[in-house]
């Protein structure tokens, strides 16, 4: 008999819940274990960046588990045509895997657990993506959600966090079957498919560099990560978003890692870690999160479905220069910087007034680290829909926001080429060069370089009155 574990976002051999209980059923069942990954349809219609990071990530593993002789398959189709196929080549006893609480994987999993127990097949799912999951951290008075982060985080940072599960390589290795061939060759010409039209080369894949880069972050920036954690132009942030996303970090490790230290960067940084579990929650909670705004109030606003402007925010052209930086390095390399996530989305919900939904979606495709729930609170927050205890009316001034938090405009400058010339005087306002300066830094405004396609003060007032009226 064969116990899976279900590889979905959780692609490392430690500190994982659900090949730990897997490893312990084996070892008092006289069982063996296999590693499954269902490659679903869906998402390989498309690559794009999100899915390039995504299955290069698998691939790695995969890798891995060879290396480590491993059982690890991966079969292609819908989730339950997956475990059709499965039972009917292996004799399955049981599947352990770590659940979705939220989503798209929350429906597939129901699905999937309903459909094994009907064939008799065990089914273990367990918490392991969050610190704590969407029901722990409640309310004293009534046992309820916290609507709100900071009261939430409060009574978060007092509850004791889960140890770390320690797996020895050894038991892992011990229990798995050593199986030689695949049991479905067609899946695996898939994979390789899939592999092939991945066209981007990322550096440090996999656990072990995960491992390194969070031991790294915690020894070298983590003390100054409260002062630099706002300022694009430093590496002042962890860059660990990805290897969470996947799971190539899990989040109990990374945790005990950081509160080991007492310092302030520590602590701002477990702050940071509680917003992920904020967000997880209040989308189990709300699972409508991703289609609907949080608050009712705010259903119906006239959204503006201007296409081009959809494009010139997308391709990082609108004339405002820091929102173009944050929105070509997203097209680059598939990360933004969360200063610049909150001013690109306040500039396309506030500036464009174009739906948080349009940028929610194009942020889907090209973050390696996108995650249903912190994305769309993330939004919410920046549309002023969501669960931010700050009204309506913080309308971030793209302008004073990259001369806060990009004074000499350095990243600027590094992802918009075209301003490489520009004097610091004139980085945050291009257009306001004369001709001979735009000439003198080659950087004809209208030509090389867009004029400001808005005019934020006016949007500004637009975007508070049609917010006012529903408040
Ligand atoms: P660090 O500053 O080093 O933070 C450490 C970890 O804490 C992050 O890796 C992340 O897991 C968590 N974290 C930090 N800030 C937040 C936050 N505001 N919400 C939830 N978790 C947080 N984060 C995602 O992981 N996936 C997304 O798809 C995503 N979309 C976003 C969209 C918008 C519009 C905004 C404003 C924020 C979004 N964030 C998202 C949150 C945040 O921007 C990223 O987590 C962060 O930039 C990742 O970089 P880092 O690992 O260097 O972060």
């Amino acid at each position: 008999d064969t116990v899976i574990v279900w590889f979905r976002r959780d692609f490392r051999l430690n500190d994982h819940t659900a090949l730990q209980k897997a490893i312990e059923y084996c070892e008092e069942h006289d069982k063996k274990w296999m590693g499954l990954f269902q490659l679903d349809p869906q998402f390989t219609k498309k690559i794009d960046l999100h899915h390039d990071y995504f299955f290069q990530t698998v691939a790695e593993f995969q890798k891995r588990c060879t290396e480590e002789d491993i059982s690890f398959q991966i079969m292609s189709g819908e989730a339950i045509d997956v475990f059709d196929k499965v039972t009917k080549k292996l004799n399955v006893d049981a599947v352990f895997y770590n659940k979705d609480e939220a989503g798209y994987g929350k429906k597939r999993d129901k699905e999937v657990s309903d459909w094994l127990k009907e064939k008799d097949i065990k089914v273990k799912a367990f918490h392991d993506y969050y610190l704590h999951g969407a029901t722990e951290i409640r309310t004293k008075t009534d046992n309820t959600m916290y609507q709100v982060f900071t009261p939430y985080y409060k009574q978060w940072r007092s509850v004791q966090k889960p140890s770390v599960i320690n797996t020895a390589l050894k038991e892992v290795k011990k229990h798995s079957e050593k199986r030689k061939k695949s049991i479905d060759a067609e899946s695996d010409k898939e994979f390789e498919k899939v592999i092939k039209e991945c066209n981007q080369t990322w550096k440090a894949l996999g656990e072990k560099s995960a491992l390194k880069r969070a031991k790294r972050f915690v020894k070298e920036r983590m003390v100054d990560y409260d002062e630099n954690r706002d300022l694009p132009y430093v590496v002042g942030t962890s860059k660990l978003s990805p290897y969470l996303k996947t799971g190539c970090l899990s989040v109990r490790t990374l945790y005990h890692m950081v509160a080991e230290h007492d310092s302030k960067g520590a602590e701002t940084y477990i702050q940071e870690l509680a917003w992920r579990d904020f967000y997880g929650m209040v989308h189990a909670e709300f699972p409508e999160f991703r289609d609907k705004e949080y608050q009712s109030k705010y259903r119906n606003l006239p959204w503006n479905n201007d296409k081009e402007r959809l494009q010139k925010w997308e391709d990082g052209k609108t004339g405002f220069p820091i929102v173009d930086a944050g929105m070509r390095q997203l097209n680059k390399e598939g990360w933004m910087h969360n200063r610049l996530r909150m001013i690109t989305a306040s500039f396309l919900t506030k500036d464009y007034l174009i739906d948080w939904r349009e940028g929610e979606k194009y942020f889907e495709q090209k973050l390696i680290d996108y995650d249903e729930s912190s994305n769309t609170g993330g939004w919410q927050w920046a549309a002023s829909t969501g669960t931010d205890a700050v009204p309506y009316f913080r309308v971030f001034n793209p302008t004073t926001q990259a001369e806060r938090f990009d004074p000499d405009g350095s990243y600027i400058k590094k992802y918009v080429k075209e301003l490489k010339e520009v004097p610091k005087k004139y980085i945050h306002n291009p257009s306001k060069m004369s001709e001979d300066e735009q000439e003198e830094s080659n950087c004809i405004i209208g030509e090389d370089y867009p004029s400001p396609s808005v005019n934020h003060k006016e949007q500004r007032q637009t975007v508070l009155s049609v917010y006012k009226e529903r408040t």
